[in-house]
């Protein structure tokens, strides 16, 4: 904890914990749409695009076998993605038990409201807790080390203290093989900031969402004080709605660093999109989810105010130090 008197410290440790509860109460509440719903959405190609995006992150570092952890793992989204990677293990933890028992359904193969499909090919395990808080490393220890770590549109809830922050990293080093990698996506601070010194007042955003500050927060504080808790509040249509955390990507990287995480590399996801549909088997793969428009390989089908949305986010992938004891 900061300079704080212990008194303060508990102050924080409590409202830390009331967020983190309303968080977990906010993605646990979220019941499950229909396919029909999921389709009426207004952010439909938004929801596809990040999909798109996970699904290349998790091709370019899954290999045939892997040991996989997902961190706030929310309703198994992911679980096909990497079933198409053909991983060997998965352990899922998420903080919203609503959520938890969704991904069990999900994996079990019952109600998939999505698509019916055959079991998935490897095993699992899937637990309710706070990865920003648990010991991970022990409540994990027979199922460790894993050979990725991944940790979507999630990492941010864990900056509302430097504890929760260094707790998240150091359950993914204390669980990673040497080599082992670590990938995710969360909010791009320096995109949400740029927005905010545009705007005109505390709040931004278009007609799918918006960004808003306390009127406490001031730019000169921002710089001189604590780069964590930096509160704000998210809304995104028919997604989310709730107080999120900055993360300044330099304080991030260095604090991985300490970690024994390095960079291998972070992008914007407009940047991502750029870059992975140089590659034909990608423009394939965003076709086949339906992110593309018809026939035509430029042509999104994202509307200018989801694209926006999109270039609030970053994708991110570290490696731990180490030799990998395996080729
Ligand atoms: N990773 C999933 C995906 O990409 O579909 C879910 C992403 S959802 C935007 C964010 C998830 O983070 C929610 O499921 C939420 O319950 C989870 N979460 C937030 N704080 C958490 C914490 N402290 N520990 C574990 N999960 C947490």
């Amino acid at each position: 904890f900061k300079h704080n008197p212990e008194g303060d410290a508990f102050l924080e440790d409590e409202s830390t914990k009331i967020f983190a509860r309303k968080v977990a109460d906010h993605y646990s509440a979220r019941t499950n749409q229909t396919l029909e719903e999921r389709e009426a959405s207004v952010i439909i190609h938004l929801k596809k695009l990040n999909n798109w995006i996970k699904s290349v992150l998790i091709q370019l570092y899954a290999r045939k076998g892997d040991v996989v952890l997902d961190l706030a793992c929310g309703k198994g989204g992911d679980l096909i993605k990497w079933d198409k990677a053909k991983i060997g293990y998965y352990v899922g933890i998420d903080i919203a038990e609503g959520s938890i028992e969704d991904c069990r359904t999900r994996y079990n193969g019952d109600a998939d409201h999505h698509q019916r499909r055959k079991k998935f090919s490897f095993p699992a395990r899937l637990i309710c807790g706070d990865c920003y808080e648990a010991r991970l490393d022990e409540v994990l220890a027979d199922d460790a080390p894993f050979d990725i770590c991944s940790c979507q549109f999630a990492l941010h809830y864990s900056w509302s203290t430097e504890a929760r922050a260094r707790r998240a990293l150091a359950n993914v080093s204390a669980l990673l093989r040497p080599g082992g990698t670590f990938i995710g996506t969360m909010p791009d601070a320096n995109v949400i900031i740029k927005k905010l010194r545009q705007a005109e007042g505390m709040v931004f955003g278009n007609s799918v969402y918006w960004i808003r500050f306390d009127e406490e927060f001031s730019e000169k504080k921002f710089k001189s004080s604590s780069p964590f808790g930096i509160k704000y509040k998210f809304h995104l249509e028919d997604a989310v709605d709730c107080p999120e955390y900055i993360v300044p990507f330099h304080v991030f990287k260095s604090l991985a660093e300490e970690y024994d995480l390095e960079l291998v590399f972070v992008k914007n996801s407009h940047e991502f999109v750029h870059e992975y549909m140089k590659r034909p088997d990608y423009v394939e793969l965003m076709r086949r989810l339906g992110a593309l428009g018809d026939g035509n390989q430029d042509q999104s089908t994202l509307s200018p105010d989801e694209w926006e949305v999109a270039y609030l986010y970053l994708s991110f992938v570290l490696r731990k130090r180490g030799q990998p004891d395996r080729t």
